[in-house]
């Protein structure tokens, strides 16, 4: 199947249009590029469940802080097209910074509180508001149907979750399950900063998230002891400097002392150059704990 470069909203409008006009739907898999196995999956997805599936490329300068890595961010537009392709696409949507930000800094910003505010929202302030305040654009823009986002980053599916839903967004948000290399550690395009040596430290909080998944399975409630579980999976591991370790409702973000619902253990950790941030999702809402991990889908 061919796919289209489009790099101007006029031009995505237009093709939105025609694909509406022939009354078949539309599926967004937004993206800052570099795109790897667990992006490609969320393209596979929107493709069985949608006529025509658009990849936004956009690194989003928005949502990154000073110091941050907005210049090194990888960047691979031709691997991209073929990756978004390989998957089902029909459209890449590449637009400039000055096309999505004619007058540079927007004066409007979507901003989603509460759920924005603990885990990485202490670390990067300002960031949730730029990644919903593109996303914003990115529905406004391609209108879909349906918008597919990975569990990874369970907080920003979290908050482009609720923003959809206040915000009457047509597209139904879908939440795709994690892919993960061999040894565990989440796919991420920022995994390529990593000396050899921080590759292999960083599936360490993999299995701190496994082990203590399992305590909670085996009946654990109460968050203080479950955080203490994790952060003691994590104490003294090589090359991680451990932000976050927590144990959250994978909804709302609140933290209660009991945990029951659908509960999110997250870690962030500095390794080396790269900010790696996991998490595991357990639902007790069943008769037994489910464990969503994700799925092992490197190359061993
Ligand atoms: P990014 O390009 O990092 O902004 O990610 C674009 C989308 O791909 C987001 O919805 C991410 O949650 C999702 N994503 C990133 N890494 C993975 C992964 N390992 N497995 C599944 N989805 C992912």
């Amino acid at each position: 199947m061919s796919i289209e470069v489009v790099t101007t909203i006029a031009d995505m409008r237009a093709l939105v249009d025609s694909v509406r006009g022939a009354s078949r739907s539309v599926g967004l898999v937004p993206t800052m590029g570099y795109l790897h196995a667990g992006h490609r999956s969320l393209v596979e997805r929107a493709a069985a469940e949608c006529d025509h599936v658009i990849v936004s490329v956009f690194v989003n300068p928005l949502q990154f802080g000073p110091g941050e890595d907005l210049e090194r961010y990888p960047r691979d537009l031709a691997g991209d097209t073929a990756t978004a392709a390989a998957g089902g696409a029909g459209t890449v949507f590449h637009p400039t910074a000055s096309e999505m930000y004619p007058e540079g800094e927007p004066l409007t910003r979507v901003i989603v509180s509460k759920v924005t505010e603990p885990l990485c929202g202490r670390f990067r302030p300002g960031h949730f508001d730029g990644v919903t305040t593109v996303v914003a654009k990115l529905l406004a823009i391609c209108d879909p149907d349906r918008a597919y986002f990975g569990r990874k980053d369970a907080q920003q599916l979290a908050a482009v979750t609720r923003m959809a839903a206040d915000l009457n967004f047509r597209a139904r948000i879908v939440a795709c399950p994690t892919l993960r290399e061999a040894d565990g550690l989440a796919m991420s395009s920022r995994n390529a900063y990593m000396s050899p040596a921080d590759r292999a430290a960083a599936p360490a909080i993999f299995a701190a998230l496994e082990a203590t998944a399992a305590i909670v399975v085996a009946g654990e409630r109460e968050t203080s002891v479950v955080e203490a579980k994790l952060s003691g999976e994590l104490a003294g591991r090589p090359r991680l400097d451990v932000e976050y370790a927590q144990a959250r409702d994978a909804r709302t973000l609140a933290h209660p002392d009991t945990l029951s619902g659908e509960v999110l253990l997250a870690v962030a950790a500095r390794c080396g150059p790269a900010r790696l941030i996991d998490n595991v999702v357990i639902d007790l809402n069943g008769p037994r704990p489910a464990v969503d991990a994700g799925e092992i889908k490197g190359e061993p």
